[in-house]
């Protein structure tokens, strides 16, 4: 077993009518809020990603898929964490369940965790019991309080696949 964990915060802009928004978890948060980002800024799967890639010890979501490759803007971040969880894959783990928590003043996300997780749970191929989203705002203090910014924090455990089936065998457990 390995465990990984990840964090991402991006800045909240306001934005009426098109391009606006928040992506979290794969599923559009209608809103007249954007997350400024290269990607389509989906701090939940970032963090997700980075708890996949630490897990496995691949570095980084900025290593991977660095902000100033243009081949990266306004990428799907669901990519990013599907391209995460085949590293993982090819070094013998795959993920038994994860944890996570957003922080946004607004708007309250209570309604949308169902819609969140199973997006979530899709992404990652893995049953809606395995797979919690927590949501808390900033108390109207800080960054996240103050509606300027938005973030997010994931706990993956994962599991050794049957080892034959692997590609990689760098890991040593
Ligand atoms: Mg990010």
């Amino acid at each position: 077993m390995r465990i990984g964990q990840g964090s991402d915060l991006h800045l909240l802009e306001e934005v009426y009518g098109e391009g606006s928004g928040l992506w979290l978890g794969g599923t559009l948060i209608a809103c007249n809020l954007r997350a400024e980002a290269h990607s389509d800024g989906d701090v939940l799967l970032h963090a997700c990603t980075d708890a996949i890639l630490g897990s496995v010890a691949a570095g980084d979501i900025g290593r991977l898929f660095p902000d100033t490759a243009e081949e990266n803007r306004n990428r799907k971040s669901s990519d990013f964490l599907t391209e995460a969880l085949i590293i993982a894959t090819s070094k013998g783990y795959s993920p038994l369940n994860i944890d996570t928590t957003i922080h946004l003043q607004q708007p309250k996300l209570a309604a949308h965790i169902p819609d969140i997780v199973n997006s979530l749970a899709h992404i990652m191929r893995l049953p809606t019991t395995a797979v919690n989203v927590k949501a808390k705002t900033g108390e109207k203090v800080g960054p996240i309080g103050e509606g300027l910014a938005i973030s997010a924090e994931a706990v993956v455990l994962m599991s050794r696949q049957n080892f034959a089936a692997t590609e990689s065998n760098d890991i040593i457990t």
